[in-house]
């Protein structure tokens, strides 16, 4: 004999009503939210909406809840919380990218020191922007110390120094 679906039957073929474990679960509209109370809301750990217990209310307002599945106590949330889209373009620097930057920095210090020791820097020629340095001169600076010359162009020069690259007025 096929049992309907729809008849709930115990293994004995007596029929026997439905469980009544969420009828006690009045409609949402019919409940006043209050502490203890549960409530749907949505779970930022679980990232979905799920039943949860009220923990706190601040006047009529659900202010926090824990979920019933994690057990993860948040602030009440109604609905899945919109993305917050990017300002601009530009994104933040993380500290990943920070780390990443310095040893691009440290790198090229450590090319430039490894070119600055195959050269003779007692032929180093003292900077000053009435030079006409060449591709390749090594020149003294003032302030950036010991460069290289790296090329020349419309009265400027791009120099390597140990701090990096700078441009510097030439040919005046
Ligand atoms: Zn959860």
């Amino acid at each position: 004999m096929v049992t309907s679906k729809a008849r709930l039957v115990d293994g004995n073929g007596r029929r026997y009503a439905p469980p009544m474990s969420n009828l006690h679960r009045l409609k949402k509209e019919d409940v006043k939210p209050a502490a203890g109370r549960d409530i749907d809301a949505w779970c930022s750990r679980c990232k979905t909406d799920l039943g949860h217990t009220i923990v706190a209310m601040i006047d009529t307002t659900v202010a926090q809840v824990r979920c019933n599945t994690c057990g993860g106590t948040h602030r009440y949330r109604s609905g899945e919380p919109t993305v917050k889209k990017a300002a601009t373009g530009k994104r933040k620097p993380t500290k990943a990218s920070i780390k990443a930057a310095a040893m691009a920095v440290e790198r090229a210090k450590e090319r430039f020191l490894k070119r600055l020791v195959t050269m003779d820097t007692s032929e180093a020629i003292n900077y000053s922007p009435r030079l006409n340095p060449e591709r390749g001169d090594l020149i003294r600076h003032v302030k950036f110390g010991l460069g290289i010359v790296e090329r020349v162009a419309n009265d400027k020069a791009n120099v390597s120094f140990e701090v990096g690259e700078k441009l510097l007025v030439v040919g005046r």
